[in-house]
């Protein structure tokens, strides 16, 4: 399996260093991983309220960090991914900046509507105030921008929005089916991120409707751990695979140099 989804100790929220993480992940006998930690979001001039990114001047030893390690490792196949933000009207510099680097692949994320960071626990009541349905309009269009932007190579917990367990009223089939289309149409690949298990909603991002109505699309997968410590590495693995075998995967999107290579599992 691969885990294309790790953060280190550079992003202020998580712990262990990217050595710690390749420690866990070859325990745990998995083929390739990759380190995904948060963009800085200083270089995209967006100053969130609690600081949940590297810091600017941190990017290049990261990067650097991660070339030694995939130098070193031997037995598992190491990536150098990122994860980045999509915030609408920053595209013209996130243009400029990722002509400068050189990632095996961009994970495009959101976890900030209109400045509020409504994955972070801490403004989770922020929920309370919103008009679900309203709330999960806005969300569904930006990951839809994000896949149209064409910046990302995967879009990363896709369904994000149901970290907390607050969900519209009525059926949300066609978010999830919209959500396929413009995967397929953009030819996005996206992940089976299995960290919503230890979030409040207790299950994996996306719903396993978006997994089965995005193969049948021909839509790639990933998988990621979204690990925050190295011991989070390949967390529930086992079941992640089994789901993706009874929905109908064989095959996991590996990246190098931002292009695709498609893996057996
Ligand atoms: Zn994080
Ligand atoms: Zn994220």
């Amino acid at each position: 399996m691969i885990d294309y989804h790790l953060h280190t100790n550079r992003c202020c929220h998580a712990v262990g260093t990217p050595a710690e993480y390749l420690v866990t992940a070859e325990k745990y006998g998995l083929q390739e991983i990759g380190f995904a930690d948060h963009f800085p979001l200083g270089l995209l001039d967006y100053t969130p309220r609690v600081q949940v990114t590297m810091l600017s001047g941190e990017l290049d030893v990261y990067l650097e960090e991660i070339e030694k390690l995939k130098a070193a490792s031997r037995k598992v196949r190491v990536k150098t991914g990122i994860e980045i933000d999509y915030l609408p009207g920053t595209e013209e510099k996130l243009d400029k900046l990722l002509a400068e680097y050189n990632f095996d692949y961009v994970i495009g994320s959101i976890h900030f509507l209109d400045g509020w960071d409504f994955t972070h626990p801490v403004y989770a009541d922020t929920y309370r105030e919103r008009d679900l349905d309203a709330l999960y309009d806005t969300y569904f269009e930006l990951v839809w921008s994000a896949c149209r932007s064409g910046f990302f190579d995967i879009i990363g917990h896709i369904d994000m929005i149901k970290k907390f367990g607050y969900r519209p009223r009525g059926s949300i089939d066609h978010y999830l089916q919209e959500t396929a289309r413009v995967l397929a149409e953009t030819k996005t690949s996206f992940e089976l991120n299995t960290a919503g298990r230890d979030a409040p909603v207790g299950e994996f991002y996306p719903d396993r409707r978006l997994l089965e109505e995005a193969l049948a699309l021909g839509v790639t997968i990933t998988t990621g751990s979204d690990a925050h410590g190295p011991e989070q590495v390949g967390r529930y693995f086992l079941e992640a695979e089994k789901l993706l075998r009874e929905v109908g995967y064989r095959e996991l999107a590996s990246f190098t140099k931002r292009s695709k290579n498609l893996i057996p599992f």
